[in-house]
């Protein structure tokens, strides 16, 4: 009798708890991913892309040891279903995932499977504890990151990762297989994924390689070098890695082991990322209800013309549409920048927060269900250990601190790249000689700010205050 092993967003072969644990059973490995269609939420279109070369990548793996990937489209408990009836296999494998409707179907699979006499055993993968484990004195879940992270440091798995198999007992039996291009997940018309594609390097070797470098130089100042976008290596950029279970929070642990002082921080910000998930597996409805309900009375305006310019990076405030361009040309936003967007929509534009997640979930390449969701909260407020709302971003001295002399904003607004350093942030306030030398004509090359700082901020300070009222 065979083993399934069914892969989700872990596509590696190695620190694979479900993959070693089957190929440990000597029996006949059949390994599958479905592509499932009675999702709560589909994958947004960055995703998709990202998602079919990793499993070109993870089919080419998973043949280099002797198996081989199956692919099926449909529900997954009757496509595996239709796979035990072929095969007769009796486990199936699978390592857990947090999303509060995939871990609703997995419960539901395993109980029929296991109604039916079959073995059923799921592991922890893609995280360093479970997101119930860490609990506070009185027996909750945390709810500020620090003291969670704190107490997780007692929880967390850092043992060795689990080597990738060297070689698997296929079964030979002949299972029906889909193709990836049956599913379509790249875009056609236009073929925006070729614009992407020159700035990854898709799959676990990709990972590995983008760890290695980081770990070869850049994380010395990670500290102070993760809030410039104009460093092209002042972050790992590991953030669509780890969304797709390309590689494991502990074999990026383990890397760092030797060297734990210098990167404290950058483990710190792979707890926010544990901690993100805490707060997902507790509120399964993150990403569209406010964790704190109190922002449910909140006077949010509908502007779809503002929320299209603040898509197409045409703010008119050159470090908001630089992070919005970014996004839309690499598919990932620097963090700071993220942060300053996403003020910018909610504070300047009160756009609902959830407007920006739709949009961030359908363009990041590393879309994530909890740390998006609990990111657009953290800005907005409604969050847990959420920034206080009156904290509202300026968009343009956020610049000046973060991208000093102007570099980030000229590689992805060039129209405004001939101005100078002084005026490259609030081009507005450039005179029209310097806009005329700059070959600028505001309203016409580049927008004027779709709205005034001050008086938006003052405008988000009276509607936060009406919506407590
Ligand atoms: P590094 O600085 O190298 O950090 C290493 C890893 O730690 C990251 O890959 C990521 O897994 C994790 N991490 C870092 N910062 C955070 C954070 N603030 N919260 C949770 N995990 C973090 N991150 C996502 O992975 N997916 C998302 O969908 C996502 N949406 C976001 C939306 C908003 C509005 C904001 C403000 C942040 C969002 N983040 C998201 C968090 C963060 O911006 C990215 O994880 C980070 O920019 C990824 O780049 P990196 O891999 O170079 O990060």
């Amino acid at each position: 009798h065979p083993v399934i092993v069914w892969f989700r967003r872990d596509l590696r072969l190695s620190d694979n708890p479900a993959l070693s644990e089957a190929v440990k059973t000597g029996k006949p490995v059949i390994a599958v991913y479905v592509m499932e269609t009675d999702v709560a939420r589909e994958l947004g279109g960055a995703s998709k892309w990202w998602l079919h070369h990793s499993l070109t990548k993870l089919s080419h793996a998973l043949d280099a040891i002797g198996s081989k990937l199956i692919l099926r489209r449909g529900k997954a408990g009757e496509i595996l279903d239709d796979i035990i009836n072929q095969s007769a296999a009796d486990m199936v494998m699978w390592n857990r995932r947090y999303a509060g409707d995939a871990r609703e179907r997995d419960a539901a699979i395993k109980s029929t499977l296991k109604d039916r006499d079959l073995t059923v055993k799921s592991y922890r993968a893609n995280l360093l504890s479970e997101p119930w484990s860490v609990e506070t004195k009185s027996g909750g879940y945390y709810k500020v990151f620090t003291p969670y992270w704190r107490a997780a440091k007692d929880f967390i798995d850092v043992s060795d990762p689990i080597p990738a198999p060297t070689s698997v007992n296929h079964y030979g039996g002949g299972i029906k297989t889909d193709t990836l291009d049956d599913w379509t997940l790249l875009p056609t018309k236009p073929d925006w994924g070729e614009k992407l594609a020159p700035h990854w390097s898709i799959g676990p070797e990709g990972a590995h390689k983008a760890l290695e470098s980081f770990l070869d130089g850049p994380v010395e100042n990670y500290a102070d070098d993760r809030n410039r976008p104009d460093y092209e290596d002042g972050t790992s950029r590991l953030s669509p890695h780890l969304a797709n279970g390309e590689i494991s929070p502990r074999e990026i642990w383990h890397a760092c082991k030797d060297n734990e002082y210098t990167s404290r921080k950058f483990l710190t910000e792979i707890g926010w990322r544990e901690f993100s998930y805490v707060l997902l597996f507790h509120h399964p409805d993150l990403a569209s209800a406010n964790y704190k309900d109190d922002f449910d009375k909140f006077p949010w305006e509908s502007n779809q013309d503002a929320l299209k310019a603040w898509q197409h990076g045409k703010t008119g405030y050159p470090f908001v549409d630089a992070g919005m361009r970014q996004l839309w040309q690499t598919g990932w936003q620097h963090n700071r920048v993220r942060m300053v967007t996403a003020s910018f929509l909610i504070k300047h534009l009160l756009i609902d927060w959830r407007e920006g997640e739709k949009w961030f979930h359908d363009t990041l390449v590393d879309a994530d269900p909890a740390s998006n969701a609990a990111s657009w909260q953290w800005v907005a407020g409604s969050g847990a250990d959420a920034s206080p709302y009156f904290r509202i971003f300026n968009p343009f001295t956020q610049g000046e601190k973060f991208d000093p002399n102007g570099d980030y904003v000229r590689k992805y607004v060039p129209e405004i790249a001939k101005l100078p350093k002084k005026y490259i942030h609030r081009p507005w306030e450039a005179p029209q000689n310097v806009l005329d030398y700059a070959g600028v004509k505001l309203g016409k090359t580049y927008p004027k700010p779709i709205v005034e700082h001050k008086p938006a901020r003052e405008r988000a300070l009276a509607a936060y205050k009406e919506s407590r009222s």
